[in-house]
């Protein structure tokens, strides 16, 4: 019998749902096996009834639920409370939903601050009030999944590797765990490593990295050990696909790109601190870790929620 998935979206760019598109024809495999209940991308579902008639939110009751996106509402909340209390396995799905992502960077701001700079401190806008009817409230900040409610799989990823979700299905179809494995981007990156970078200036992305496509990806020097930033050392493995047809080399998707990795899969383990493990990666291969600028949003870009980006207390005036 089909298992029944419920899928929902929540502090969202819509990116996770076209990576689930993005399965291709293993997808066509997989759906004889799935039976979507509930998917508001795809199907119009009313929370509260047809007409409204209803006071309770209802989610149809699925065997697995998929949530996208971070938490930043008061109804995003409420759905999540939702989906849990229907699913019997909650996946979270994208970086936004396991930490927040991109937009959790708006967690370095209290809300007052975000209001005023939106609706009045923008100079390309005219001035207004905050919105207030027929808007949920925002929620102080922006909140992972499992600051609400209680997560089984995590699935990061701006946007993550299809072929993740077919494992972690086909592992739940199974009855089979599925974790991703506690491994670096650089554990699975192919690129050559000499330990010392190759100067002292941390460069800038707008720079080129120095590559030759005709050459075998171990001719390719380190982008970190050529000065740029790399979050390789701090970021969990799993973006990468095998070269060829897929019997050659794992390469992660952004060194694939010829682009330093971002850390969009974030940490590489519960409870780490990629901030301060970076700047030790960086100082051990002879750069200086201060010309990193605005590293507190920089090496949070993806995974600002669970408290790791907050305001700063207001300085002391003197
Ligand atoms: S994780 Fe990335 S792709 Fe997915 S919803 Fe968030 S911003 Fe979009
Ligand atoms: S730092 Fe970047 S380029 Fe270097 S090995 Fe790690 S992932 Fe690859
Ligand atoms: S290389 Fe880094 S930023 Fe790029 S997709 Fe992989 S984890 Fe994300």
């Amino acid at each position: 019998m089909a298992i029944k998935v419920a899928e929902e979206w929540l502090n969202i760019c819509g990116g996770c749902e076209v990576t689930i598109l993005d399965i291709g024809e293993p997808l066509l495999d997989l759906l004889g096996e799935l039976n979507f209940v509930h998917m508001p991308v795809l199907m119009d579902h009313k929370y509260f009834g047809q007409m409204g008639e209803k006071d309770e939110m209802e989610i149809p009751e699925a065997d697995v639920g998929i949530i996208s996106g971070g938490v930043r509402t008061e109804k995003e909340k409420k759905v999540a409370e939702v989906m849990r209390k229907q699913c019997k396995t909650l996946i979270a799905l994208g970086s936004c939903a396991c930490y927040g992502g991109i937009p959790a960077m708006a967690n370095m701001y209290p809300l007052e601050a975000l209001y005023e700079k939106v609706f009045r401190g923008s100079k390309t806008t005219d001035s207004a009030e905050t919105p207030s009817e027929n808007l949920p409230p925002l929620l102080e900040k922006v909140l992972g999944v499992d600051e609400v409610v209680p997560v089984d799989v995590y699935i990061p990823g701006c946007p993550t590797n299809p072929d993740i979700i077919v494992k972690a299905i086909t592992c739940l179809l199974e009855g089979k765990e599925f974790k991703l494995e506690e491994r670096s981007v650089c554990d699975e990156c192919p690129v050559k490593r000499e330990k010392k970078a190759a100067g002292g200036q941390i460069k800038r992305t707008l720079e080129s990295v120095e590559f030759d496509q005709s050459q075998p990806w171990e001719n390719t020097r380190c982008f970190m050990e050529q000065g740029f930033l790399c979050l390789g050392p701090v970021t969990l493995a799993g973006c990468g696909n095998k070269e060829g047809n897929g019997d050659g080399v794992t390469v992660p998707r952004c060194i694939k790109g010829n682009m330093p990795c971002r850390g969009c899969f974030g940490p590489i383990r519960k409870g780490a601190n990629p901030l301060v493990d970076m700047m030790t990666a960086i100082s051990s291969i002879g750069l200086d870790a201060k010309q990193v600028p605005d590293r507190r949003a920089l090496l949070n870009r993806y995974i600002g929620a669970q408290n790791r980006l907050r305001p700063l207390p207001a300085r002391p005036s003197r």
